[in-house]
């Protein structure tokens, strides 16, 4: 063995934990690309946290032997701004899927890409709410009519999460595909380097409420380049098929870091609030 191998291995960031997903889910893909990112980067297991809101994507902190949240709907960004806020000497990878990230979650997500947080922000977009059972999500086609509730579609078009963050500024946007894991913990290992908040939509199918999904394997293809002219970003962004893959935006620009979030401003307004107090 080479005296430079990584000493650490994928399996070595899952936990016991037998995940409860649909044999043939796209997030299995996700974990393993995550855990392999992890691996990469040899990054200590304590140092790490997950956190997600709700949805069968918001399951994967379990599957992992990562210090781990798994919270509310749609609120794994505000739970991981706090955290890395408070400990930014930890690795904060937040995750969830479309339904919890882009409807409830979706005004955290506006303001987490502007606010520029070192963290990183797996989404596992499959166009539907699989966990209560086929919905339309945020990200669902107009048109797609397998649920009850929407017989005809839900009408309205898409949102466009890659668009969004452009727009809400933010330096790091890519897009992966749950079965490509080499090329998914690529994208992670990248974003969990990038100084700042890191998006990463995934393209993983739900077989269960999107068995069309299957299908997506044969669609998939890279094509993004990585550009630090947001300009250019949104103009690839009008010819987007939704398949194409890869890192389409990365720019640095400085972390956000509330001044109260020093130990010293702390102390300070500690001390204030005794003197009121004694008053
Ligand atoms: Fe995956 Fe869909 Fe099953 Fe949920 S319902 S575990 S998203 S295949």
């Amino acid at each position: 063995m080479s005296a430079t191998a990584p000493t650490v291995k994928p399996r070595d960031y899952k936990s016991a934990v037998k995940p409860v997903w649909c044999p043939g889910c796209g997030d299995f893909g996700v974990l393993n690309a995550l855990t392999k990112a992890l691996a990469a980067l040899s990054v200590a297991r304590e140092k790490v946290a997950l956190i997600s809101g709700i949805g069968c994507s918001a399951r994967l902190p379990a599957y992992t032997g990562v210090y781990g949240f798994h919270g509310i709907h749609g609120r794994a960004l505000p739970m991981a701004t706090g955290l890395a806020v408070a400990r930014p000497d930890l690795t904060v990878v937040a995750t969830g899927g479309d339904g919890d990230g882009f409807s409830i979650g979706g005004n955290h997500f506006l303001h987490a890409c502007r606010r520029n947080i070192d963290m990183t922000y797996v989404v596992m977009d499959n166009a539907v709410y699989g966990m209560t059972k086929g919905q339309a999500s945020p990200t669902t086609e107009a048109d797609w009519d397998g649920s009850s509730l929407t017989p005809e579609g839900p009408g309205m078009d898409p949102v466009h999460p890659l668009e969004i963050a452009l727009a809400a500024g933010a330096g790091f946007i890519a897009r992966g595909f749950s079965g490509d894991p080499n090329g998914l913990a690529e994208l992670v290992t990248r974003g969990i380097g990038y100084p700042g908040f890191a998006f990463i939509q995934v393209i993983s199918p739900c077989i269960t409420y999107r068995p069309e999904q299957m299908e997506y394997k044969h669609r998939i293809h890279p094509g993004f380049e990585p550009t630090a002219d947001r300009r250019e970003a949104f103009l690839r962004l009008m010819d987007d098929d939704y398949f194409t893959t890869g890192l389409l935006y990365r720019k640095e620009r400085p972390v956000w870091r509330p001044v109260a979030a020093d130990a010293a401003n702390l102390d300070s307004i500690a001390a204030a609030f005794r003197v009121q107090a004694a008053q």
